[in-house]
């Protein structure tokens, strides 16, 4: 049994054929376009490879309805509004499909095969443009009685007054979210250049940028506050950071369990580990969660 994982990007998406074990088979990258276009590169994926998938999952940026497959809302990737995706796919490669969230397929991947294998209670962070969570436990990722759960970005812990898109008033979005904290860079004194990016904050304060240091440990602080929150409610057995802040450690994620053990009184905060499936962690998890 062969699974197909398509991860369904804004500008680029990534194709993975993977083994019944999990196992990557073959992979690649091909400019997004159409569904139609998809269809035709996917198909071509497989011709290539050799071989056939017995189904496949597609990522999805935005709102989803899990049971009928409907979008309702993709940001970036509007013209996937209102369509049903898979129904789309399945038609076109002639096996069924599924649609699943974005940071539902990623969490799922680095749970089972990632940096959370063999554990059974993880708790995913995804440090992004937006900060995204997912609770997997025995490999599958918990939704929630009305499919929000997870949305730690949008605890209110980062105490700088900044209002957040979801209408509240400093969520740890607004303090570590990959396009906020150039801002936040400017509120600390620095002086971003337009367009800076989480990496530039990073570049500043490596160079002995005091202003950029202090927005980073501003950002760790909250996201420190954060791990305390989620092990107060879910005390997950393993804590697992993925995404591009989270490859400069020594800024964010070392800081942020320093700050949430200096802060724990009857918490228990777990080891926490860094993603290591990297930008594959979406399609590799979309195949793991291909109908068999
Ligand atoms: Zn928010």
């Amino acid at each position: 049994m062969t699974s197909l994982g398509i991860d369904y990007g804004g500008t680029h998406t990534k194709l993975m054929l993977v083994s019944e074990e999990g196992e990557e088979i073959a992979r690649a990258s091909v400019p997004s376009g159409s569904l139609d276009e998809l269809a035709i590169s996917a198909r071509r994926f497989l011709d290539e490879s050799g071989r056939a998938a017995t189904g496949f999952a597609v990522t999805i940026a935005g709102t989803l309805d899990p049971a009928t497959g409907l979008v309702g809302r993709a940001a970036n990737m509007s013209w996937l509004n209102g369509t049903r995706p898979a129904e789309t796919l399945a038609g076109a490669l002639g096996i069924p499909g599924r649609a699943v969230q974005d940071g539902e397929a990623a969490a799922t991947a680095e749970a089972r095969l990632g940096a959370g294998h063999g554990r059974d209670d993880v708790f995913v962070i995804a440090l992004g443009t937006g900060i995204a969570g997912a609770h997997v436990v025995g490999g599958a990722v918990r939704r929630g009685a009305h499919g929000a759960a997870g949305e730690i970005g949008h605890i209110p812990v980062a105490g700088n007054g900044v209002r957040c898109s979801c209408g509240q008033i400093g969520c740890l979005e607004t303090a570590i979210g990959g396009t906020k904290i150039a801002a936040r860079w400017a509120d600390h004194g620095g002086s971003p250049s337009d367009g800076a990016t989480a990496l530039d904050v990073v570049r500043a304060a490596e160079s002995g940028d005091g202003s950029a240091a202090a927005a980073l440990d501003a950002a760790a602080r909250a996201l420190g506050r954060a791990i305390l929150e989620l092990a107060a409610l879910v005390d997950p057995g393993l804590i697992v950071v993925g995404g591009g802040l989270s490859r400069s450690p020594r800024w964010t994620v070392d800081p942020a369990i320093d700050a949430a053990r200096a802060g724990a009184t009857f918490h228990t905060i777990p080891e926490v580990r860094l993603a290591t499936l990297g930008v594959w962690a979406g399609a590799r998890g979309a195949a793991l969660l291909a109908p068999r």
